[in-house]
């Protein structure tokens, strides 16, 4: 019997247990005490306290299954099979702990072993840093990788600026000829960019410290932060296709089925569709769950941007009226089991999400009939240019999403007049100070509260402007 996405989640908690590794519980996507994220984007970002040595944790050992959110991937979703804007992070940390061998040597053995995941190990193939010959010695010789699968990269560094810093060494899955068995593509490589070799997990040696003045000198406690994506292991687990057609997504397309009347597997654009709204339904579903809601700014305009997006996409299933709520019963009862919270607040997400789709429905025609009008009369003019006032007016007046107008119009051939739009959005920002109106995010939310009857309760919600991830 195949095993089922929730029972791999376990697994992984299952074996670094054994491992003598405590399990810290899935924290709220939001970030609680970090100010320099917008999103929690990995399992290490909850765990940062300990690993700048704010707070010694009980046990250097840690495992967790960490939701996280991902906005630097909003344009590979739908087209990769392996990109999503929301999804599972699984990972194992030492906290000055163990190092290389112990992680690696534990890595290979959840996915190798039959008790375990049971992969054949000449499916699998790695990568190191070129200069990491520590790293490279155990997959040769105590893991015994052939060394025509351990590839040296350039790339396989892991630095975010002054702080700890390291090598890391990645994990690929080879899904076989099918996927792509030209040898003068100069991407078909581990760590290229193609289908082929699907990165599952990345395990990052903290062992610098990256100076202020550009010098790196060894931490005197060296720390283990590893990665790997639930979707990604699981279908190939499941020997699906892409992501998409494991359980973790599967009910969700089929009721997207239902809701549109088409069917999945018959059309690239259409499916592109279909996983674009899986993806972001799952995102915006567990950030309201989680506090936030949809608005102008930090948060709350991804959430908002996500939505439209997922709705313009639902055009090409002809849908053309509020249905994403819908599907919010689809993702409550998959992830039940580890996260009951999305059950538990279904109502309120749901009421959110069908208000935030009706207002943008309200204005879509006429929003859309603008764009066409634009690109019709630059045409004329000879330019392919959308005007910066006019990507201006449909984000103010229409809730068109910047993003969202550069990829109605970029599929026309046009580009947007982006310095002509920040000063726009400047002049917005002088005109607002001047009037003294400062606009409290708070208020816009209690706003949108208001029109809300359910006895669900809002869990705070911080304003951030700054979007930083680890990729
Ligand atoms: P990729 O090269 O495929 O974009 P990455 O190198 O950016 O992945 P890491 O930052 O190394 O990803 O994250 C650790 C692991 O988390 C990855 O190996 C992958 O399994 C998973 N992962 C990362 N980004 C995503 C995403 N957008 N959607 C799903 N899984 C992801
Ligand atoms: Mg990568
Ligand atoms: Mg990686
Ligand atoms: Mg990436």
């Amino acid at each position: 019997k195949q095993l089922q996405s929730h029972e791999v989640r376990q697994m992984f908690l299952d074996f670094f247990k054994e491992k003598k590794h405590g399990v810290e519980p899935s924290r709220s996507l939001v970030p609680q005490d970090d100010p320099t994220l917008l999103w929690i984007n990995s399992g290490v970002a909850t765990l940062k306290k300990y690993f700048d040595g704010r707070i010694v944790p009980d046990n250097p050992r840690i495992v967790n299954a960490q939701k996280s959110i991902r906005t630097n991937d909003i344009e590979n979703v739908g087209f990769t099979a392996r990109h999503h804007t929301f999804f599972e992070m699984l990972g194992n940390f030492s906290i000055g702990d163990y190092f290389k061998e112990e992680a690696i040597e534990w890595a290979w053995e959840f996915l190798t072993s039959d008790y375990w995941i049971g992969f054949d190990e000449d499916k699998l193939a790695v990568t190191v840093h070129p200069e990491d010959e520590e790293a490279y010695d155990i997959w040769l010789n105590k893991v015994g990788v052939p060394a025509e699968r351990i590839i040296r990269i350039e790339e396989n560094f892991w630095d975010i600026g002054e702080g700890p810093s390291g090598p890391n060494t990645e994990i690929f899955y080879d899904r076989g000829e099918s996927y792509g068995n030209d040898l003068n593509d100069p991407e078909l490589y581990p760590g290229g960019e193609n289908e082929r070799y699907l990165e599952i997990w990345n395990l990052v040696f903290s062992q610098f410290n990256h100076n202020p003045d550009d010098t790196y000198t060894p931490l005197p406690k060296k720390n283990i932060d590893t990665g790997m994506g639930l979707e990604r292991i699981v279908s190939v687990i499941q020997d699906t296709k892409t992501n998409f057609e494991t359980d973790l997504f599967k009910p969700i397309i089929e009721r997207t089925e239902k809701i549109s009347n088409v069917t999945y597997g018959q059309s690239t654009r259409q499916d592109t569709a279909f996983k674009v709204i899986a993806d972001h339904v799952r995102t915006v579903a567990f950030a309201i769950g989680d506090g936030a809601l949809p608005s102008n700014e930090g948060r709350g305009y991804v959430l908002r941007r996500l939505l439209r997006r997922a709705i313009r996409f639902a055009k090409d299933l002809n849908i053309n009226e509020p249905f994403m709520y819908q599907l919010v019963d689809e993702v409550a009862s998959i992830m039940f089991e580890f996260y009951p919270e999305v059950h538990e607040k279904k109502d309120f997400i749901k009421d959110v999400m069908k208000k935030e789709e009706q207002r943008f429905h309200e204005t879509l025609q006429e929003g859309l009939a603008i764009l066409e009008k634009v690109m019709k009369s630059e045409k004329e003019k000879g330019s392919n240019v959308f005007p910066g006032e006019e990507v201006f007016t449909l984000y103010d007046t229409y809730g068109f999403p910047k993003e969202l107008t550069e990829e109605y119009v970029e599929a026309e051939g046009f580009s947007i007049d982006e310095p002509g739009f920040e000063k726009e959005m400047k002049k917005q920002r002088d005109r607002a100070r001047e009037a003294r109106q400062k606009v409290d995010s708070m208020q816009v939310q209690d706003q949108v509260l208001q029109q809300i009857h359910t006895k669900s309760e809002f869990v705070g919600f911080e304003q951030l402007a700054v979007d930083t991830t680890l990729d």
